[in-house]
């Protein structure tokens, strides 16, 4: 259990409607259908692009697609079940077929094509004030979350080419955003600031890369110490630990701060013990909880781990829950719609 839950008897993780009622389940059971497709594709890739590949990655989808129909036929077996276990059983239908990171190559070419970006866009940082500097980091985050590999829209606009950051930052929502506590969040830093965070990234590529670098980097610069977490496990298109500690190797080597923070232990990568695009905060890995503890700030990134879980979710230290809203049921669930941004700050004494 994480420590810092304030009513860890009445967590609950994900709130969502998924199999309660029949609208919701229709919309989901054409989501994941959707979905599953997608992760065939790359899954074929993984797995060598050959008509063997190709294979494997159906025969999973096959399964996932009649495991669907199923509940559509038997809407009483989905009454229980949430996005987090059909998130599971996809997963682990292509592990069964052999297929451990469906995203490995696209993750690694989002990697490699963000990377180049960082230097011009921390210099960019750089040159601007306070508050500014946050504003412009808090959009960056915003940017580079609309990668995403589990949801419709985003997938449809990386097929077309759309991805790019800076087309990103363009399509991001004049503040105020939906939900907007960015103004409070400021206060604070600038007011007393943290003495160590507790950071769930979401993505690998732009949003690991542009969005949540350049915000850590800057927590690092006011002093405070940063535990940065990521997946233990490979799930759609998240980072790993593994590969969280790989881009660190290679962004030590353009950024000083970084560097430094490596070094000295004020940046720390722990894997959470999380297999999933969202998040139970009730099953999280040992070593994160003995370095959360003694946190004071904690940052939910991304749709999955911020409002499809934990939205509601209370802390005993501040709390900063940052999304975009990229699918439409969600983007309901939190008040908003489809595209909206949210920037959720909690203070602890609230
Ligand atoms: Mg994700």
């Amino acid at each position: 259990m994480f420590p810092l839950i304030a009513e860890p008897d009445r967590y609950i993780a994900c709130e969502l409607p998924f199999g309660s009622d029949a609208e919701a389940l229709a919309h989901w059971l054409a989501v994941f259908s959707a979905q599953f497709q997608n992760v065939a594709i790359h899954a074929a890739e993984v797995a060598g692009g050959d008509d063997e590949a190709l294979r494997k990655a159906d025969s999973a989808r096959i399964k996932l697609q009649a495991f669907l129909d199923r509940l559509a036929r038997q809407p009483a077996l989905a009454r229980d079940l949430t996005l987090l276990d059909i998130d599971a059983v996809r997963d682990q239908a292509f592990r069964e077929a052999g297929i451990h990171d469906p995203h490995l190559l696209v993750k690694k070419r989002e990697n490699e094509a963000a990377l180049p970006l960082l230097p011009d866009l921390l210099q960019a940082v750089d040159q601007l004030d306070m508050p500014q500097r946050l504003e412009f980091l808090a959009g960056g985050i915003f940017a580079g979350n609309m990668f995403d590999l589990g949801v419709t829209d985003t997938i449809e606009m990386f097929k077309r080419g759309e991805f790019s950051f800076e087309s990103a930052r363009k399509h991001i929502p004049p503040r105020p955003w939906h939900v907007d506590d960015l103004d409070d969040f400021i206060r604070d830093w600038l007011e007393r600031g943290w003495k160590k965070a507790v950071v769930f990234v979401d993505n690998a590529g732009t949003d690991i890369v542009l969005g949540m670098m350049p915000a850590t980097r800057e927590l690092l610069r006011a002093g405070t110490d940063v535990v940065l977490t990521a997946n233990s496990e490979p799930s759609l298109n998240d980072i790993t630990h593994a590969e969280l500690l790989e881009l660190l190797g290679e962004v030590r080597f353009m950024d000083p701060i970084i560097a430094d923070a490596l070094r000295t232990g004020q940046l720390k990568p722990v894997p959470s013990g999380n297999a999933l695009p969202l998040i139970d905060l009730s099953k999280i890995d040992g070593e994160l909880t003995r370095h959360a503890a003694d946190a004071d700030l904690l940052i939910l990134e991304g749709m999955g781990r911020a409002v499809e879980t934990n939205y509601n979710t209370r802390f005993t230290c501040d709390t900063v829950k940052v999304a975009m809203l990229k699918e439409p049921r969600v983007a309901a669930f939190a008040g908003g719609r489809l595209f909206d941004a949210v920037f959720r700050y909690e203070p602890a004494d609230h």
